[in-house]
């Protein structure tokens, strides 16, 4: 079933629930949210540790799946699509920035920027080009070669977005991404964040900083759970 329409949200949530499983303890993460996010939306996702805002960041980029409840992805309804259809969808559509970086140790940093493009079959030829030219997006050309440990946490996070956006997704996905660097490349990564939403990405950002959520142009607020509505929309409904 499809039902892609020019006018669907980019991501629906209708009363989902996740649940979270280990030993007899049973945790509801996710607590029935409706949730509508339009295509080039930028939002953050603001809630204290605990409430539930990696669990609905997984569900979105269907890393997880509900345990109860509907989500549609550009219209189409994920649930009743197999592993390997979610992972196409996720690789074609949706990359992932996370706060500790997850970069390879291994690779350098233009070695890590390929390995989503290798993923997704770019032949070679194409590959080289697509890495500079995110790389250089980010202002990180003169570190290509270097390995993660040798860079700044600011310079692993913007090879991180490079390794993101080279692969031109529609939805970035950013699990506080500005947690484990101090407030100059803080700066730096948010406004980098900001250019690609400008470019017309949409982006959902999980952060702790209220100044970070002031790029979003809004804001929703978790708690146990479930999402708290502003008294401003809550009155207009
Ligand atoms: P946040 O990102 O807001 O800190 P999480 O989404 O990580 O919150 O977690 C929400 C709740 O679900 C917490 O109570 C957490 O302990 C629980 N939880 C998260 N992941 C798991 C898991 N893999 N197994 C069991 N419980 C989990
Ligand atoms: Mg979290």
């Amino acid at each position: 079933m499809s039902l892609e329409t020019a006018d669907s949200p980019l991501v629906e949530l209708k009363n989902v629930y996740k649940y979270h499983y280990s030993k007899e303890l049973e945790t509801a993460a996710i607590n029935g949210i409706d949730l509508r996010i339009q295509s080039g939306e930028f939002v953050a996702i603001m809630g204290p540790s605990g409430s539930g805002k990696s669990t609905l960041l997984n569900l979105i980029g269907m890393i997880d799946r509900p345990s109860r409840g509907h989500y549609f992805f550009q219209g189409q309804l994920t649930n009743q699509l197999v592993k390997k259809e979610l992972a196409i969808l996720r690789k074609n559509n949706i990359g992932f920035v996370f706060q500790s970086f997850n970069l390879i140790d291994e690779l350098t940093a233009a070695e890590n920027v390929e390995l989503p493009l290798i993923y997704l079959r770019i032949p070679a030829s194409q590959r080289k080009k697509r890495v500079q030219q995110a790389l250089a997006e980010l202002e990180m050309s003169h570190r290509m070669n270097h390995y993660p440990q040798q860079l700044s946490g600011g310079q692993q996070q913007r090879i991180a977005i490079a390794r993101t956006i080279v692969t031109e997704p529609s939805l970035i996905l950013a699990d506080e991404p500005t947690g484990n660097l101090d407030s100059e490349h803080g700066k730096i990564v948010m406004d980098k964040l900001a250019y690609f939403h400008q470019r017309g990405a949409t982006i959902i950002m999980v952060t702790h900083s209220s100044r970070d959520a002031a790029r979003a142009q809004r804001t929703i607020e978790l708690f146990d759970g479930t999402t708290i509505i502003p008294e401003a929309d809550f009155l207009a409904s």
